[in-house]
């Protein structure tokens, strides 16, 4: 498969005052790192967009899509591509994590923003759920897709997470990971069905916890599994380092 070729037409320069809806963004006052996937253990940025198509039941964001506990005026404000890209560029970390929510969301306006960080030198990671088809613009070299299609496990309907066309475009992109939470060896099989179904590789694989003690006992009872099958095998940096701290 081969990656598209890269888009070598750059929006104009007053698209950097577009404005896209951001719950937060950290690692340039308090360092982190990527704590999840092929990069954990990385230093990086995060810019974690608010707004959600889904409604998982286990969503640990749940501020960043539920007005029904959270207040959209105080957990969102509008940022303009120009400011974060200057707050990304104020710091040496390479990589920049774009999160949620889900960030394709507002994919159209995030396209100067992914020319302006690899403008500054940045390597970028979506973190998204894997239900809206990456547009040609955001398919570059220096991009990748972190995709984490959400199972019924992580209390999900898979009628609405799982969207066949979606994932095998980001398969199609060879710029795709693909993560999947799993909480228990059953959820093992259900990933391997929607993986042949797909041809989604290469299969990662996170335990589900927000705890460190969940996170341990998730991937003792994993691991075994996970390596049969010869996939890659990721934990949660963020939560084992910093108790799955806000802002980490
Ligand atoms: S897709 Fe991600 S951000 Fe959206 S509800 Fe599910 S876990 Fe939360």
């Amino acid at each position: 498969m081969t990656a598209p070729e890269p888009i070598t037409v750059r929006p104009a320069t007053g698209e950097a005052e577009h404005r896209v809806i951001v719950a937060e963004s950290f690692g340039v006052e308090v360092p982190t790192f990527q704590g999840e996937g092929p990069s954990c253990g990385h230093p990086a940025l995060f810019i974690r967009l608010s707004r959600c198509n889904l409604t998982c039941a286990k969503c640990d964001t749940k501020y960043t899509w539920d007005w029904s506990r959270f207040d959209p005026r105080m957990e969102s404000t509008k940022r303009s591509v120009a400011d974060l890209v200057a707050w990304a560029a104020s710091s040496p970390v390479e990589l920049v994590v774009i999160t949620g929510g889900e960030p394709l969301i507002q994919q159209s306006l995030l396209v100067p923003l992914v020319w302006g960080l690899l403008d500054a030198g940045k390597k970028v990671e979506f973190e998204t759920n894997g239900t809206i088809a990456p547009i040609p613009e955001l398919v570059l070299d220096g991009v990748q897709f972190n995709v984490s299609p959400k199972l019924a496990s992580f209390g999900m309907d898979e009628a609405k997470s799982v969207v066949p066309a979606a994932l095998e475009a980001f398969a199609a992109s060879g710029r795709a990971v693909f993560k999947f939470v799993a909480s228990s060896v059953a959820d093992l099989d259900r990933i391997a069905e929607l993986a042949n179904a797909h041809r989604l590789a290469p299969v990662w694989v996170m335990p589900e916890g927000t705890t460190a003690e969940a996170v341990t006992a998730t991937t003792q009872a994993l691991a075994d599994a996970v390596a049969a099958r010869h996939w890659h095998f990721t934990t949660r940096l963020h939560v084992l380092a910093f108790a799955d701290a806000r802002g980490r």
